[in-house]
């Protein structure tokens, strides 16, 4: 099937404990890639097959499955729900076409739910909505439904009407055919039946079926025009209105359900097809000209473009690593050789699979608009462009977050350190939010992360997976530099080494600068005098000036948001090298870096805590004395909300604390925000001057 109106590449998101999991597992258990339905709580699903994840209740990594509902086939994403994994969310969002995102039904929307939304937004992602948990006490679809309006500032369409509620609901009435439908034929769900509206429901479905044909109308001139006349839509109308506005991302339909009582699963594949859009309803990828960094190249999704796919996402695989790729135009062969422009590498692409919940399909080709894996590659890292060896195009890089936490670690037999280092190696190339370091004088390796959940995942990783057992340091946070203005200085060697002189001077400037999103923390740019030096010592000196700014100035820190200009170089015909210009840039911005007034920044996180009335204050008061920032309160339901801005640094061990201040009933989440100047005092404490 390579009809390209029929494919639909979506991600589940939520919040965590939202339902995502539970919800994916049954859209493939209907859909009947899978035959037996398993259980979160029980640690079956198929999604979260990583051990890991199966222990914790959460998915963590993710993978993608094809599967076919009526005439489509949906490539599905499943994105994680921890907010320690912002990162893997977003790299998702980047490469899906639509998203459905669910709720749960008592308390609508959430932290994370919020957070996914603005990266749906970012990415122009269309979205519906699954109210999930509608079997709950307390499950509000009407309250979920208008959070999403408020909060998100959304356009939330209601396209059923619940059946039942709390314990006693099961089935719902279908506004768009004028059904009910009711779920509980068979245990499993797998078959439903529609019928007439329920009695009792009849008035109320009319209003909201009557409220659907006005909100979709308002979404379009000539739909308007027959609502006028008419005073209703048809069906074919309403599904038409709804497809575009969805996609125009001006409304997102919104359904109800129980995906643990195994209601409302269905309609939302039905709805995936009908509103979600295809890979020939979005834009065209742009990319940029790799001959020609400003120009930018359009490809439309058509096999007769030239190729265009970007890697997401390399997972780690008995048979060879997965290398996910979506591909954008033209067609992916196996057996083909493609074009890494961004590493200036030619690759082989020996096999290509279509990636099923339990078993994988050996493939010839993808076609544009397609999300498949590829085994084999040898240089190739997640976020990079395969293109046509003729015409070649470099996509936006996906960006990741820098790293906010660090520890210390050592593997518990010396024996095993060159283990520990394969093993790290295995793990930064699956997971570009994950760095390690080694400390050329000490010895000493330390990994870096998004939080300590984050971290604490590879230690059990290296020890599950890669059979290194380790010892781990407290985490520390990983702070970071910048300077306060801009300053200039010559770097200059002349030294014999090995009865060989050496020479090379150089000079730059170092100033402040605010990246563009997206954008890489630390730019370098040459304005050298044409002429005044070989360029073939350039790929040197920016090596040079990238290392000295990666040790910073104060504490060893990587110097961020800074601009490093090449303004003026000398050269020597018999004593010039590449060494000595590397290192004499290295210490032009050394003596450039200390010049500026730099200084200390710290990462700052974004929290939500969520706490009923009792504890409010105590909460409240503890947060201050983390020198946290309110920035808003609330109510969700009966509970407070507590928006604030706090440093890492005074946010280790918080979950104890506030678990024994609410008696275990306040719940919060966390996650990077940015990087604030440390005041002078505590910057001068973590730099040891005090
Ligand atoms: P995820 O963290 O978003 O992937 O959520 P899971 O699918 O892991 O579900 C979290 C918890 O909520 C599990 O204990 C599920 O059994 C439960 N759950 C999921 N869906 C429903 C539902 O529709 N109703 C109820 N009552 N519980 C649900
Ligand atoms: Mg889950």
């Amino acid at each position: 099937m390579d009809d390209l109106s029929r494919i639909r590449n979506i991600g589940v998101a939520a919040h965590i404990d939202a339902g995502k999991t539970t919800t994916t597992e049954r859209l493939l258990f209907y859909s009947g890639t899978i035959h037996k339905m398993g259980d979160v709580d029980d640690g079956t699903t198929i999604t979260d097959f990583d051990a890991e994840e199966q222990q914790r209740g959460i998915t963590i990594y993710s993978a993608a499955v094809t599967l076919h509902w009526r005439d489509c086939r949906i490539n599905l994403i499943d994105t994680p729900g921890h907010v320690d994994f912002t990162a893997e969310v977003e790299r998702s969002l980047r490469v899906l076409d639509g998203a459905v995102v669910v709720f749960d039904a008592y308390e609508g929307v959430e932290a994370q739910s919020e957070t996914v939304w603005r990266q749906a937004d970012k990415y122009k992602v269309p979205r519906i909505c699954f109210i999930n948990k509608m079997d709950k006490t307390g499950a509000n679809f009407a309250g979920a439904v208008r959070s999403i309006e408020e909060r998100l500032h959304a356009r939330p369409i209601q396209i059923q009407v619940p059946i039942g509620e709390e314990n006693s609901f099961r089935g719902f009435v279908d506004l768009i055919a004028m059904e009910g439908v009711l779920c509980e034929g068979e245990r499993d769900g797998s078959t439903w039946s529609g019928g007439p509206t329920p009695a009792e429901l009849r008035d109320a479905a009319l209003a909201a079926r009557h409220a659907l044909d006005e909100r979709v109308a308002e979404l379009d001139d000539e739909l308007m025009a027959h609502y006028l006349e008419h005073e209703t839509l048809t069906a074919d109308q309403l599904r038409a209105g709804l497809r575009k506005g969805t996609i125009s991302l001006r409304c997102q339909p919104v359904l109800c359900g129980s995906a643990l009582k195994y209601v409302g699963v269905q309609a939302v594949l039905d709805a995936v097809c009908d509103f979600l859009p295809s890979p020939l309803d979005v834009p065209p990828i742009e990319g940029a000209d790799p001959n020609d960094p400003d120009k930018r190249l359009k490809r439309k999704c058509s096999p007769d473009e030239p190729l265009a796919a970007i890697v997401f996402k390399v997972v780690a695989d008995p048979h060879g690593d997965l290398y996910f790729v979506r591909v954008y135009s033209g067609v992916l062969k196996a057996n083909s050789r493609v074009n890494n422009v961004g590493r200036r590498r030619k690759e082989n692409v020996p096999r290509l699979y279509r990636m099923f919940a339990k078993r994988r399909d050996q493939i010839e080709q993808a076609f544009c608009g397609d999300i498949v894996a590829v085994i084999g590659l040898k240089e190739t890292l997640t976020g990079d462009t395969l293109c046509g060896p003729n015409n070649p195009i470099l996509l936006e890089r996906i960006e990741f977050p820098e790293t906010v936490i660090s520890m210390a670690i050592e593997p518990r037999s010396s024996a095993d350190r060159d283990k520990l280092l394969a093993a790290l190696k295995t793990l930064t190339r699956a997971d570009p939010t994950f760095a390690f370091k080694e400390d050329a004088d000490t010895g000493q390796i330390v990994i870096s992360g998004m939080g300590e959940l984050h971290l604490e995942v590879i230690c059990h990783r290296l020890e599950r997976d890669l059979n290194v057992a380790t010892k781990t340091g407290k985490p520390r946070v990983a702070y970071r530099e910048t300077i306060t203005r801009s300053a200039e200085a010559e770097g200059r060697i002349h030294r014999q080494a090995g009865g060989k002189a050496q020479f090379a001077a150089v000079t730059v400037r170092v100033e402040p600068f605010t990246p563009a999103p997206g954008e890489p923390l630390l730019r370098f740019a040459s304005r050298l005098p044409p002429g005044k030096i070989r360029p073939v010592w350039l790929p040197a000196i920016e090596a040079g000036c990238r290392g000295a700014a990666q040790n910073g100035a104060l504490g060893g820190y990587p110097l961020i948001n800074v601009q490093v200009t090449l303004l003026d170089a000398e050269e020597s015909a018999e004593e010039s090298s590449e060494v000595a210009f590397e290192i004499a840039a290295a210490h032009a911005v050394q003596r450039a870096m200390e010049q500026a007034g730099p200084v200390l920044l710290e990462p700052i996180m974004k929290v939500e805590v969520v706490t009923p009335e009792d504890y409010f204050g105590a909460i409240n008061g503890d947060l201050n004395a983390r020198r946290a920032i309110i920035t808003n309160t609330s109510m969700r339901g009966r509970n407070h909300v507590i928006d604030a801005h706090a440093p890492l640094s005074e946010m280790f061990g918080y979950a104890t604390q506030m678990r024994s201040l609410s008696q275990g009933r306040a719940s919060y989440s966390m996650e990077p925000s940015h990087y604030d100047p440390m005041p002078p005092d505590r910057a001068r404490k973590v730099l040891g001057m005090l």
